[in-house]
């Protein structure tokens, strides 16, 4: 049997006691997996149950936490752990060797985590994401070294280094293909360089939000702190020696796009306010659809005396304990903040427009304990398996319960199994809730998935309940120098506001100004509000131009942010590959294809929950069409992002 070293594994060390405690913490599937890489028996696959993949509403209906863990029986998962004390004790007194990952064993692996059936079209998928042989099956590398001097002579000006501008980086710095990272904050992190209001953390689990090439075993919390998240972008972009090419302080201020040199000239302003250009082959813009505050309009706001801050620009070091606080909003952000100002305000008053869905998480808070990191850190393939875990529950999970039935007529829900959520979640909200008056002021009435909804453990209802905190559900009139005037007349005073109003969502590379083939300005193509883009990263007028997170590319429920990221700068990058081997100087996208394309994300948009005229939100835009979210399912995304089809493009 050939043997397969494991190279990046820390040796086990500890105690069969210890090591018995820490198997307790760990996810049962990966543990599994493990398991059989270690052993190289895939007999117990054929012997244990296929797990369930998330199901919120049977974890919900049933009261199961097992569930959403995979649904294993307690005596299943005490004979699992016994195994696997074995298995690891055995895989140790073979010097940690590992049996051979063949064909057969990988498709065993695959369909058992992916529940016996999986279909085939996500075999390649899996492969890719999983990387079970350690091949990075993303980005470019080119081998010739005639592309090789074209990409060195093919410079690339990126927009932000949040995320996606670092990721961009990254694989630009791997494809030998000179970039500059603009960015407009002093450091890395983007949304969570900015985001720095108490209690803001990532709503997804870490351990899937980070990028497959760079896992992060040290996770101090499954759903990470803003600090935590903003410290890894930046010790990736250290470690990938990115940062050097960053300009930091600097925006960009507008880019022209000159035919006949076909370059790109982007016009960036430093800290100073000193202008200078930029020449470029390609731009691509990662600056997201979440970067600039939206303050409400309303009568009197800048009258206010005391602090108004938007909970996007949170002043360091502001002191809100023991004053009278209105926060106004009641998505994402105000759903974290409101707990913690709670518990340290003198008087609370949530003014809520509308409420919010929320998926029962008691993980939500929770510490990453030392036997997950042991696992992650120590036991073959476990770390692979649970971000595939984490990834692969999510991808399908409850996409179908978003999606409208025509023949279902309610107004509180857009099918039978979105009625079915809206049971699990209202049941969720009725058992922390005894006030009737208060249960009526936070029920969503709208269906779920008509906004996003939020990972909750419980402490966002418990602190409306504190006795410092009032929900006023009337409408805002206006705003005077001491507070808060509601619709009934009545003035609640206040110290301080806080803002949690959202983002300019709709208003794609706002505010910078593009002018593209023929002067054509971007924002004008756009009506301002209204972002298309083939699959959200190239726009007909514009050679040569991608974004990251662009129009219609926000996820709803159905995968993650993380994976397509990659899914983009891959294509970017595919994109970039057609140039180099076609010796083209530029490439804009068909407006054809680009309006076939939009077409079909604007049918499906409108087919699903948040696209339904039932709901505001801020993924639609001032006119109703839904500019920000992608309608597909994953896996459609991921084909559509595989490769760049030179038929799909316009060549210079
Ligand atoms: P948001 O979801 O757009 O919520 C804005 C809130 O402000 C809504 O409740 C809205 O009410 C209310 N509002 C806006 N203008 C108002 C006005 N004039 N008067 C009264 N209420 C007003 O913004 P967000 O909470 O910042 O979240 C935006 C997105 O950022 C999230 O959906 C998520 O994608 C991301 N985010 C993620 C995390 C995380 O990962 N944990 C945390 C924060 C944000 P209506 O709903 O009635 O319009």
């Amino acid at each position: 049997m050939v043997l397969q070293s494991s190279p990046e594994l820390k040796p086990i060390t500890e105690s069969p006691q210890l090591i018995a405690r820490y198997l307790e913490e760990l996810n049962t599937a990966s543990l599994i997996m493990s398991v059989v890489h270690m052993t190289g028996d895939t007999s117990l696959l054929d012997e244990l149950p296929t797990p369930r993949t998330l199901d919120v509403v049977a974890a919900g209906a049933e009261g199961g936490e097992q569930l959403l863990e995979g649904g294993y029986t307690p005596a299943q998962v005490a004979d699992l752990h016994r195994r696997a004390q074995a298995a690891i004790a055995d895989w140790q007194a073979r010097g940690c060797a590992l049996p051979e990952l063949t064909p057969a064993m990988i498709q065993s692996l695959y369909h058992f985590m992916c529940g016996a059936d999986v279909d085939p079209e996500y075999l390649e998928f899996i492969d890719e994401e999983v990387a079970l042989d350690g091949v990075d099956r993303r980005g470019l590398q080119l081998e010739a070294p005639a592309l090789q001097a074209r990409a060195a002579a093919f410079p690339v000006v990126v927009i932000g280094a949040g995320m996606g501008g670092v990721l961009a980086g990254i694989r630009l710095q791997e494809a030998g293909i000179p970039y500059t990272i603009v960015e407009k904050n002093p450091g890395v992190g983007g949304t969570w360089y900015e985001n720095r209001y108490p209690g803001c953390r990532v709503d997804v689990p870490g351990h899937s939000y980070s990028y497959s090439f760079a896992p992060n075993h040290a996770w101090s919390s499954h759903f990470p702190l803003a600090d935590e998240i903003r410290a890894y972008f930046d010790h990736c972009a250290q470690q990938f020696e990115v940062t050097p090419h960053i300009r930091f302080n600097t925006e960009v201020v507008t880019a022209e796009y000159d035919e006949a040199a076909a370059l790109w000239r982007v016009r960036v302003r430093d800290g100073q306010g000193e202008e200078s250009v930029l020449q470029a082959r390609a731009v691509i813009s990662a600056v997201g659809q979440l970067n600039r505050p939206k303050m409400p309009d309303i009568d009197g706001l800048e009258s206010f005396s005391g602090p108004v801050v938007h909970s996007g620009a949170w002043p360091q070091g502001l002191d809100l304990a023991g004053k009278r606080v209105a926060v106004i909003g009641s998505g994402a952000s105000a759903f974290q903040i409101i707990p913690e100002l709670a518990a340290t305000a003198f008087q609370l008053v949530a003014l809520q427009r509308s409420p919010a869905w929320m998926f029962p998480n008691p993980g939500y808070h929770m510490e990453v304990g030392a036997g997950q990191r042991w696992a992650l850190e120590k036991l073959p393939y476990y770390s692979k398996w649970y971000r595939f875990w984490l990834f692969y529950t999510s991808v399908e999970g409850v996409y179908n319960q978003t999606l409208v039935d025509p023949d279902w007529h309610s107004k509180r829900s857009v099918s039978a199994s979105n009625e079915a959520m809206r049971e699990a979640l209202s049941g969720w909200i009725h058992s922390q809730i005894s006030d009737p008056e208060l249960l009526d002021k936070v029920l969503p009435t709208y269906p779920p998935f008509g906004k996003r909804i939020l990972q909750d453990n419980g402490s966002y209802l418990a602190a409306l309940q504190r006795s410092n905190v009032e929900v006023v559900t009337t409408g805002i009139r206006a705003i005077d120098a001491q507070g808060v005037v509601t619709d009934d007349g009545v003035h609640h005073a206040v110290d301080a506001i806080v803002c949690a109003t959202g983002f300019h969502a709709d208003r794609f590379l706002f505010p910078m100004h593009f002018s593209g083939r023929g002067g054509v300005q971007l924002n004008e193509q756009w009506s301002e509000t209204n972002g298309r883009a083939y699959l959200g990263i190239t726009v007909p007028n514009f050679p040569n131009l991608f974004c990251i997170y662009g129009p219609n590319t926000n996820l709803v429920v159905a995968g993650s942010i993380a994976h397509n990221a990659e899914s983009q700068v891959h294509y970017i990058l595919e994109c970039i590959r057609l140039l180099l081997e076609g010796e083209q100087q530029s490439l804009e996208c068909r407006q054809d294809v680009h309006d076939a394309y939009n077409q079909r994300v604007d049918e499906v948009n409108a087919g699903t929950a948040w696209g339904s005229p039932l709901v505001n939100n801020w993924y639609k835009n001032e006119t109703g069409r839904v500019t920000a979210n992608l309608p597909f399912r994953i896996i459609d995304y991921w084909k559509m992002t595989r490769h760049a089809e030179p038929g799909d493009f316009l060549f210079d």
